[in-house]
């Protein structure tokens, strides 16, 4: 087993349904954040392992998982959701170890929602209707789908397994095979994956993973794989723009959810409890590393003042610390190299002449791991890198406004087009602005708010494509039309 103590947790590379290690025995550590010790090794892939996990995808897709019914499918679905459940305190303390957020976020949102993915998706595509037309009495039509093959899933580490089974799930469930490469900061719980899936009965080959790093290894050679029919991605813009290079030689289906900068628009009228309440999880939930925070706060500016002394005191009653300890609200930010950078937003937030009303530096008395205090701050200009760039931390800009198309303007002055959450009670504004703000996802009145029947996915440089429900089945399925001539 890959996964076998308290003490050392080791990954491996699992191919055609066995763990196995990397060609040359490559490995490199894995680091918890929270203490910056070493907790186990990677094994390191690249080109090779990914020919081999592209080998034994492509022979289980015409073999054991192309004759498997429909009904069946589902069943490993079901069984794959119900693994994760029966391990969930385990995969939660994987998660917390891996990525540095508190044990508790991960027990309340990162593993139920994974077991949950795979049980929408297990009820999902057994209830799947196709078009069908008839022409006068000339002919009939309809649509086939079939799958698309091959999959790559590329994957961040910020929701290590919520995102993995967010495309694993209806990958599978369409009769895909996929080779998964997650981030390689947070390989543990794809890992522990693997063997659930095998236990659930996933026949061999059908899926595989192979650890590595981005650029010139593992993801790049699943981006260029002439085998590979589509790729699902879920990371930063500019990554996704050296994939689209990679694939284009093969031309490749592409699902992109990329980042955001989202605005969090208050107006006055709303109920300022209930917007603090959650403003402060769209903030800081998981260190702010959540493509959905609303990292730009702008607040009407009747309601600025309070909006501010309410926010940054509620801020500083967050617990920051051991992400294993009861109560903890903030854990570590990721890597050593994610806090640098975090953190060099706090720098050119100073250079620009910003107020930080909370935060801003590590938290007194945790001198090991990588911790930032949750940060407010004010007074910046628009064209500042700290209110255009997405930081991904657990810091958040905040302006005052004073006109509807003032905020609908500045809300959209960005590459980015993810989320947006409006706060109003005015009925008529909340459609209206709605309307205009350029986003895929926009809450009115609250955060995070799922359903997977919905489109998710994000324009602009957020994203290409949406996922959940019929549109997971549109990505991962190929139509044909069937035209019989009566
Ligand atoms: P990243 O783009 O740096 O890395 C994502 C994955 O791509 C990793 O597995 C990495 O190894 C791989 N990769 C890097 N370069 C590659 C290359 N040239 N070819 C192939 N693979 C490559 O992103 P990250 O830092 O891991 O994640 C943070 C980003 O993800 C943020 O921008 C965040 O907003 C975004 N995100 C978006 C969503 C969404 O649903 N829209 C969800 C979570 C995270």
């Amino acid at each position: 087993m890959p996964i076998n103590s308290n003490r050392t947790i080791n990954c491996l590379h699992f191919i055609n349904g066995q763990f196995v290690e990397s060609d040359n025995k490559r490995t490199f550590d894995n680091i918890n954040p929270a203490t910056e010790e070493v907790i186990g090794t990677v094994a390191e892939g690249g080109k090779k392992e990914v020919d081999y996990a592209v080998s034994a995808a492509k022979r289980a897709l015409n073999g054991p998982w192309k004759n498997i019914t429909l009904t069946e499918r589902s069943k490993i679905l079901r069984r794959i959701g119900d693994l994760i459940q029966e391990r969930q305190d385990e995969l939660a303390r994987l998660e917390s170890l891996d990525t540095g957020k508190p044990l508790s976020l991960a027990k309340k949102i990162d593993i139920p929602r994974a077991a949950y993915n795979f049980h929408f998706f297990a009820d999902y595509i057994i209830s799947i209707t196709n078009e069908a037309y008839q022409q006068d009495d000339q002919a009939i039509h309809y649509a086939h789908r079939r799958p698309v093959g091959v999959v790559g899933i590329i994957k961040p580490w910020n929701l290590p397994l919520l995102l993995l089974t967010w495309k694993l799930a209806p990958c599978l469930g369409m009769g895909n095979t996929a080779v998964i490469k997650p981030a390689e900061w947070t390989p543990l719980t794809a890992t522990a994956l693997m063997e659930i899936c095998k236990e659930a009965g996933v026949p061999d080959g059908v899926v595989n993973l192979v650890h590595g790093f981005g650029p010139n290894s593992a993801g790049a050679a699943i981006a260029e794989h002439p085998d590979i029919d589509a790729i699902s991605f879920i990371g930063e813009p500019g990554t996704g723009a050296a994939i689209m290079k990679a694939a284009s030689n093969s031309l490749k289906k592409l699902s992109y959810e990329l980042g955001g900068k989202n605005p969090n628009i208050i107006f006055a009228d709303s109920d300022l409890d209930e917007v603090i309440e959650t403003t402060i999880k769209s903030s800081f939930i998981n260190q702010g590393e959540v493509c959905l925070c609303g990292s730009r706060i702008y607040v009407e500016r009747p309601a600025y003042e309070e909006f501010l002394e309410k926010f940054v005191k509620k801020t500083k009653e967050l617990k920051i610390g051991d992400p294993f300890e009861n109560g903890t609200d903030v854990g570590a930010l990721v890597s050593k190299e994610h806090y640098e950078r975090v953190n060099s937003y706090i720098d050119i937030a100073k250079q620009d002449g910003a107020e930080i009303l909370t935060g801003g530096k590590r938290p007194d008395g945790l001198d090991k791991g990588y911790y930032l205090e949750p940060t407010i701050i004010t007074g910046l200009d628009r064209n500042s890198r700290c209110v255009r760039e997405e930081i991904f931390g657990p810091v958040v800009t905040v302006s005052p406004f004073d006109m509807e198309e003032e905020v609908i303007a500045q809300a959209n002055d960005t590459h980015y087009g993810l989320s947006a959450t409006i706060w109003t009670n005015n009925l008529r504004r909340a459609h209206r602005v709605a309307h205009q703000i350029e986003a895929g996802i926009i809450w009115v009145n609250t955060w995070f708010l799922r359903d997977l029947r919905t489109p998710f996915g994000g324009m602009k440089h957020s994203g290409i494509g949406r996922t959940g429900g019929m549109h997971s089945l549109d990505f991962y399925t190929e139509l044909s039309n069937i035209t019989i001539k009566l």
